[in-house]
């Protein structure tokens, strides 16, 4: 029987890759310089380069069930996605980074059931996005998509404890972007600060959440995770 995998592999080489070799050729040369730190569900519906029309060299990519960040201080034990945001910041000195969650997302409806009882990495992963859960025994469709928007913005409030991040962004020199991504609409909605929610891309005034209010107040966030626009019960 055919690998049809490894036919794959032997079709990029000869078919893909000729198109790209004098880029790939400048980005072994040059180095890689991507301004984009992309933090995305692990989700095989979201496609980061197609969405953001992007390609080799553009975007420093890490994805993770559930698009979640750890905390900065370790105490989550080995974390791949840690170290990614230290190196895009420090080394790479990226601009952007995103955190791009999307519909239909397994791991926040696994938030609301139980996990297979030898899951125990993805038992203690999810607990990353335990804050964002809503009070209520069966979620709704509605519920779902609002816990999905709910945990992007806990994951920024996260990443602004990274210390790299948190100066970078106050300095105008970073800017984060909370995007939650309908896979059946092909549309990115962009977490707004001064709206206090998502807004369609088609809509949005710009990619990123605008400025960031966590150090104006000790709120900052928290706050509009509380809200997030898309406030329980209405
Ligand atoms: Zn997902």
């Amino acid at each position: 029987m055919p690998d049809e995998l490894l036919q794959r592999l032997r079709n990029f080489q000869t078919d893909a890759f000729p198109q790209h070799r004098s880029h790939f050729r400048l980005l072994v040369d040059d180095g890689q310089h991507p301004t984009t730190l992309f933090i995305g569900c692990s989700d095989s519906r979201l496609v980061p380069y197609l969405l953001t029309g992007t390609g080799p060299g553009e975007l420093f990519l890490v994805r993770n069930v559930g698009a979640f960040v750890p905390p900065y201080d370790g105490s989550a034990g080995f974390h791949g996605t840690a170290a990614a945001i230290e190196y895009a910041v420090l080394n790479l000195q990226v601009t952007r980074i995103v955190v791009c969650g999307h519909s239909h997302c397994g791991g926040i409806r696994a938030l609301y059931g139980d996990v297979h009882p030898l899951a125990s990495n993805l038992a203690q992963w999810l607990s990353l996005g335990r804050e964002a859960v809503l009070p209520v025994a069966e979620p709704s469709p509605e519920v779902l998509r609002r816990t999905e928007q709910r945990a992007v913005v806990l994951q920024l409030e996260r990443l602004m404890d990274y210390p790299m991040v948190r100066e970078r962004a106050e300095a105008g020199q970073l800017s984060l972007h909370g995007w939650h991504y309908v896979i059946e609409d092909g549309e990115v909605h962009v977490f707004d600060v001064q709206r206090g929610g998502f807004v369609p891309a088609a809509e949005a005034e710009n990619a990123g959440t605008g400025p960031y209010r966590a150090h104006v107040g000790d709120g900052g966030v928290r706050e509009l995770i509380d809200g997030c626009g898309v406030p329980f019960g209405d």
